[in-house]
């Protein structure tokens, strides 16, 4: 049995290439025979040629066409394609049999279809039987995947550190053997931060400390006073956290670490100058310094050995011993002892500031001897220039660069098979294949966690939020087959009679395989004739591997025409380009690169794989104040221009040789491409209008009925008079006020309703902007964003420095998979719903997503709610389905399904949460609050929630232990880090530098992001590049972003997905400078370079593939900055090293950890 499951299991799929386009293709590769029936596109589908003309108005090429055209052909903007109802209300009796199908008609289905009479209903087992872990030996015994039974979780939880023995690995302790994590704040009175900051602020402080009084960034504190960020010293770690100021002054840039605790065993006595350099090296190198032994019994408070982050006394039942359970580097040390040397002192980089280090390095009162623990801890006189805190060492919280590492080692050398339900798929950033076994991949769909909590009570006191982040048309890696494409006939998909859900994994046959039961709903549909197959002595269809409907959690379905707008099978969609030639655009050269590029372009439109080439239609418009439509109709010799300058009611100047097949109408296109620079070359027009525009776009497609994509080219804020001309309302005094909110919505409603016309008729906007000053990206960005469009953003436009990026952009954003005229809708089972969405869309009703278009990058985040109680043996089950039109104008239907396990104890529910999708919800559900409420408000709501997810653990599922020690659930340990970076980020804790446009674009960008381009833009990436592979692929192990954690004579390369930079030590090695810019000499290094000179030694070979490998990873390209230590851009750079403390007034990693904690203790009090 297990054999044959596996044959099945491999063989009938292996077909499908990946598409060019990593996207499901009809037609791909010659399907296996027993699965041809299922494969061919309905022959409904095939395209017929293009039809000629727009029949009725394809004679009608004159400028004074008729106004009314318009209205004329908005008919069909009706209501958005049936899904079929959403799941019904709850049902707690029994499974309802659809109304028309009496139980006499199951004989007359015996005779008609001949199944074999079964004399007795053959066992049905429960639905969610195939997901247990249990009931699918195969998957276990091929991969070994790591299932989590019940038992097995609750050992672990209540044994905590027990159970499981650590792997040979690393030294690391694995999540999986330590369910939890914990620092000791002994001395936890004393992290008030508001007590804090007013000690802080005594000139004393100031003096020491060498800086401004920092800025807690916590509620009540007055965050926002901040000096503006060039002003600003460099980002210090707030200071107030140490008990007493440094011990020694440091060598400069060396001190930036603080040190190890050891010191406070020696006290007074200066630290030798090496002990600090051990933490200058990669972290690979997280080895304890070798100047910092541990010393068990000196401090009290002493961590045993074992602990990962604990500094309290031993957690019961760890193991004194444990091998290497211990992060050696990461026990804590430093968090016993005195206090360390404020982790900012990194900036000792500059000479000067060694003086201040020579102040603080003065002998502390009280420091010697003082420190034998908390119990005289309050009894010390205050020292009179720092309150006697402590620091944390920063080396004994939670690294993300060792839980990425360690999810790397340990999961990423087999395959991640979906077919065990409630199995917590590996970290976003780990590489790892995927097989579908039933569930969708994690490549579409990762929850926050895998594990739901029976009854909503359960998830109000976790107040872990249910939450799916779902990227339907997601590109694979290339070594995964892209969905298959089923066709069950003339009548459409298979479907529940009831909830309409699509035949999926999660149907049970029933009856000799005559009727299944929908696991979504229970209710009993018949199954039609051509679709009837005999079951196995298991309940199982013998054909369900050979049916990627029934034995994968993502297919895709031909859709029939009853699931096209108005019946009508769709035309192709056409692209329309609509480019600025007002002043700026002429005079910044960018009209000139995107006629030339233009060119080329068009020979990359987006076309099925079995296609020669695209069906995708073009039209071209140019506009300042008025707009110019050009005819390219092949009969042709030159391209003819209508100007339509009455603005104010938008129509489209002809019809017939606006929108034309590129390879027909090759030359006239080529010929307008070339004649429009030099048109516009002496333009002094510099007023823009942006509605019309769209407008325009709009009523060309509604003229030839089809969806499409406007791709707008845009300089300035449209001023000019026309409906939805805008004012220059930007207004920074706003920041930090109630008022706030106003500046991310739109300044006028008139977008909104543009955008809601665009969805009807299945137009995408896509927006790049080249702005020299505020355009007011709010209002601009909303028609995009409710489209399903994205905008890009290139301000200062100049074609040597950002030419690049914006080509690449383009092109990527052309050439992309992309459906048109998409509804998605989300089932579930019986018990839960989904409530929210977030992300680019439109939304016309509580269930339907509307996208004109779905991208292959776009993601939906998706929030569960309770609507009924859950149960641990059907698990909780989501299907999405996305109906949508491919890029040559078929109709189909995506459909992911997925199902998690249940559970009753909170445990289990904090054993399988996955951070990463937690702070992209967390995330996006902030953005979207500022439209609402000020953004203190929506930092407090979001501090006050995670505190509680973790007081919850605390509370329910930690080991008692002291109240002195943060205890984090093992699979959320980085939520305190990830969460602080999206707290400081500049949507809601602006930089004085950081422009409204700038948040705006941000927000908008993080409201469609995936998991893993999330996750990189909270925390970036950060490579040191000294000690490179040169040879092999391997890239070197990432470090902390940290100051800290820059070596003078390093190289480093920093990306967030949006920016890249290389950041270069004033103290780099001549051969390494000469290797890489082709100069021996720091100070010959040209800042403005944007990629690196191309040298023929293997050092620059490797080190251009690594950046290169990072461009093609993300969907934005990212212009390489090279950043000089000390050079003015360095503040740039350093905004982006999330764990310090920001310009800004974001806490530092350490300082928001202390603060959570504060907030969890107070909370379990
Ligand atoms: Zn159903």
């Amino acid at each position: 049995m297990n054999v044959n499951q596996q044959a099945h299991m491999t063989s009938p799929y292996r077909q499908p290439q990946p598409a060019l386009q990593g996207y499901a293709q009809p037609g791909y590769g010659g399907p296996p025979t027993q699965y041809a029936p299922y494969n061919g596109p309905n022959p409904g589908y095939q395209q017929g040629p293009t039809p000629a003309g727009y029949s009725p108005y394809s004679s009608l090429p004159c400028k004074t066409f008729p106004a009314t055209l318009a209205s004329d052909l908005s008919s069909n903007s009706s209501s958005p394609l049936d899904l079929g109802p959403v799941r019904p209300p709850p049902n707690s009796g029994p499974p309802p049999v659809s109304a028309s199908q009496g139980y006499s008609q199951y004989t007359q289905g015996d005779v008609q279809n001949g199944p074999p009479t079964m004399s007795s209903q053959p066992h049905r087992p429960p639905v969610s039987q195939s997901y247990l872990p249990g009931s699918q030996p195969a998957y276990h015994q091929q991969y070994g995947a790591p299932h989590t039974s019940m038992q097995q979780m609750t050992n672990q939880m209540s044994g905590m550190q027990v159970s499981a023995p650590p792997p040979a690995v690393s030294g690391y302790a694995p999540h999986s053997s330590n369910p939890q994590t914990s620092v000791s704040f002994s001395g936890a009175p004393s992290f008030t931060p508001h007590s804090v900051s007013s000690q802080q602020n005594s000139p004393a402080a100031s003096l020491t400390h060498g800086q401004p009084p920092s800025q807690s960034p916590f509620p009540g504190s007055p965050s926002l006073s901040q000096s503006p960020f060039p002003g600003a010293p460099p980002p210090v770690s707030q200071p107030q956290y140490s008990s007493a100021p440094p011990a020694s002054s440091q060598p400069h840039y060396s001190g930036a670490h603080p040190l190890p605790a050891s010191q406070a065993q020696f006290p007074g006595a200066p630290p030798p100058p090496s002990q600090s350099s051990p933490f200058h090296a990669p972290p690979s190198s997280f080895a304890p310094p070798a100047g910092a032994p541990r010393q068990p019994g000196v401090q009290p408070m002493q961590a045993p050995p074992h602990s990962q982050y604990l500094t309290g006394p031993p957690l019961p039942h760890q193991p004194m011993q444990g091998p290497p359970l211990s992060q050696q580097n990461h026990a804590a040390p430093g968090m016993q002892g005195p206090p360390a040397q404020p982790a900012g002192q990194g900036q000792g980089v500059q000479p000067q500031q060694n003086g201040a280090f020579g102040q603080m390095s003065r002998p502390q009162p009280g420091y010697g001897g003082s420190y034998p623990g908390p119990q005289n801890y309050g009894a010390q006189p205050p020292p009179p220039a720092a309150p006697p805190q402590k620091r944390l060492d920063p080396d004994s919280i939670p690294s993300p660069i060792q839980v990425i590492e360690d999810d790397q080692a340990n999961r990423s050398s087999e395959p991640f098979a979906t077919g065990v339900r409630g199995q917590a798929p590996p970290l976003v950033t780990t590489n790892f294949q995927v097989k579908d076994q039933g569930n969708a991949s994690p490549s579409y769909i990762r929850c926050t966690a895998y594990n739901f909590p029976c009854t909503s009570d359960m998830a109000k006191q976790s107040q872990v939020p249910l939450a799916a982040v779902i990227k339907p048309l997601a590109t694979l890696p290339l070594d995964e087959a892209p969905p298959y494409i089923v066709d069950h006939g003339e009548t459409g998909p298979i479907r529940c009679n009831r909830c309409k859900a699509y035949m999926c994994p999660f149907m049970q046959f029933i009856e000799g395989g005559r009727r299944f039961q929908c696991g979504f709903c229970s209710c009993v549909t018949e199954v039609p004739p051509h679709y009837f197959q005999h079951l196995d002595h298991t309940g199982k269809r013998v054909d369900c591997y050979d049916r990627p409907e029934l034995s994968m959690g993502t297919c895709e379905f031909t859709a029939t025409v009853d699931y096209c707008k108005n019946n009508k099978i769709p035309q192709p969609p056409a692209f329309i380009f609509l480019i600025d030639v007002s002043y700026n655009a002429v005079k910044s050269g960018l009209v000139d690169l995107i006629c030339a590029e233009m060119k080329t372009l068009l020979d990359y439109l987006p076309r099925e794989s079995s296609e020669a080439d695209s069906c995708i239609r073009v039209g071209f418009v140019t506009y300042n104040k008025v707009l110019h439509f050009y005819n390219v109709k092949s009969s042709l010799a030159q391209p003819q221009m209508m100007v339509v300058s009455d603005v104010a009611d938008m129509f489209v100047p002809l019809l017939d040789g606006f929108l034309v097949n590129v390879n027909e109408s090759r030359a006239v296109i080529n010929s307008l491409l070339d004649q429009i620079p030099e048109m516009f070359a002496d333009t002094r027009e510099t007023e823009t209008v942006f509605a019309p525009v769209i407008q325009a776009g709009l009523e060309a497609l509604k003229a030839a009925d089809c969806a499409g994509k406007l791709f707008i080219f845009h300089s300035s804020l449209p001023i000019a008079e026309a409906p939805g001309k805008l004012k220059n309302r930007e207004d920074k005094k706003l920041v930090g006020t109630d008022k706030e909110k106003t500046l991310f919505q739109p300044q006028t409603s008139f977008f909104g309703n543009l955008a809601k016309e665009c969805v009807a008729q299945g137009c995408c906007v896509d927006l790049f902007l080249f702005p020299n000053q505020y355009v007011d990206v709010a209002t601009l960005g909303v028609v995009p964003s409710q489209t399903g469009g994205s905008v890009y953003k290139y301000t200062y436009f100049q074609v040597p420095s950002d030419g690049d990026r914006f080509l690449n952009d383009l092109r990527r954003d052309v050439q992309k998979q992309v459906g048109f005229d998409a509804v998605m809708r989300v089932r579930t089972s019986t018990g839960i719903r989904a409530t929210d969405f977030f992300g680019d869309f439109y939304m016309s009703n509580t269930t339907d997503v509307e996208l004109a278009g779905l991208d292959c990058d776009k993601a939906v985040t998706v929030e569960f709610r309770h609507d009924d109680k859950l149960s641990e043996e059907s698990g909780a089950l989501m299907q999405c389905a996305v109906l949508y039109t491919s890029c040559s104008g078929q109709r189909r239907l995506r459909v992911h399904n997925l199902s998690v396990n249940c559970c009753t104890q909170l445990a289990d529910l904090y054993r399988n949460c996955d951070t990463d999708t937690l702070i992209n919800f967390f995330a996006k559900y902030a953005y979207r609050s500022i439209l609402n409420s000020p953004t203190k408000t929506v930092r407090d709501t979001l501090i006050n929630q995670s505190a509680q997810i973790l007081s919850c653990y605390r509370k329910n599922c930690a080991s008692p232990s002291s109240a002195g020690q943060l205890i984090l659930p093992e699979c959320m340990k980085l939520l305190p880090v990830y969460l602080n970076c999206v707290l400081k980020s500049d949507i809601l804790q602006p930089g004085a530098d950081i422009s409204l446009d700038d948040r705006a674009y941000l927000r908008q960008l993080v409201t469609s992001m995936d998991v893993a381009e999330s996750h990189v833009f909270f925390y970036p990436r950060l490579l040191p590049l000294q000690k490179l592979d040169v040879e092999g692929d391997s890239l070197p192990t990432a470090v902390r972003a940290s100051e800290e954690r820059l070596s003078k004579g390093g190289l480093y390369l920093l990306e967030n997905g949006l920016h890249l930079f290389l950041w270069v030590g004033a103290n780099v090695q001549q051969e390494l400078l000469q290797s890489v810019f082709n100069t021996p000499s720091f100070g010959q290094i040209d800042p403005s370079m944007t990629n690196l000179p191309v040298l023929d030694n293997p050092y620059s070979r490797r080190l251009r593939a690594i950046i290169e490998s990072f461009r093609a990873e993300r969907p934005r390209y990212m212009k390489l900055m090279v950043v000089k230590q000390d050079d003015k851009l360095e503040l740039i750079f350093k905004h982006f090293l999330v764990e310090d403390k920001s310009a800004s007034g974001g806490a530092s990693y350490v300082d928001f950890l202390c603060h959570m904690h504060k907030e969890i203790r107070q909370l379990l009090s």
